[in-house]
């Protein structure tokens, strides 16, 4: 049955070559996301990751990095009766940040997040759509970290297994739906 279910989703990402530069397939979930039922098994299942064996939430708030990891950590917070804190592209949130670099394959980029968004005392689980290179995550814990956070996980819709997020992330809790 879940080995089904897996399929059912995989069905609902299409895969786009060459998008948004050559070498790269990009992973459309906007297939997904129009779909209640796979909408609501992916929110389902990442909350999984936020949640105790007893099923009591183990968190406090959920971040979503920007853009597609917006949408899923919203519904995700709201199931694990916790708050959403977007993380965000440098120069997008009006008040004082912690901001993060990191190195992308050409260049670089630069994610911030509210300095008071989060604290000691809070425990968090980041969401995102892709875990590619795992250098948006590893920001994202940073940040949390630099907020004095405490990160629970990491729950993703996919990974790409042939990228070396794992090294990236270290020792922290990651959940992945689907394997590519
Ligand atoms: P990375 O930092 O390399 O782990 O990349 C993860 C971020 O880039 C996520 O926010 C994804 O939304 C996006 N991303 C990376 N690779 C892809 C891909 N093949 N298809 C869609 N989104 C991707």
């Amino acid at each position: 049955a879940r080995e089904a279910g897996r399929e059912a989703l995989r069905r609902l990402i299409i895969d786009v070559a060459d998008f948004p530069e050559p070498g790269v397939v990009f992973k459309d979930i906007t297939p997904l996301l129009a779909d209640h039922d796979g909408l609501r098994s992916v929110v389902g299942g990442l909350a999984s990751a936020g949640r105790r064996p007893d099923g009591t939430a183990a968190v406090t708030k959920v971040l979503g990095m920007e853009a597609r990891g917006f949408i899923l950590a919203a519904p995700v917070a709201l199931e694990l009766g916790a708050g959403f804190v977007p993380v965000r592209k440098a120069g997008k949130l009006p008040r004082e940040t912690h901001a993060v670099s990191y190195d992308l394959e050409y260049g670089s980029a630069t994610l911030e997040v509210h300095r008071d968004a989060v604290g000691p005392g809070d425990r968090v689980l980041l969401v995102d759509d892709v875990l590619a290179t795992g250098g948006t995550a590893r920001a994202t814990c940073e940040l949390a970290e630099a907020c004095g956070a405490e990160v629970v996980g990491i729950a993703v819709l996919m990974d790409l297994s042939f990228l070396p997020w794992r090294e990236a992330l270290g020792g922290v809790e990651v959940t992945s739906l689907l394997t590519i």
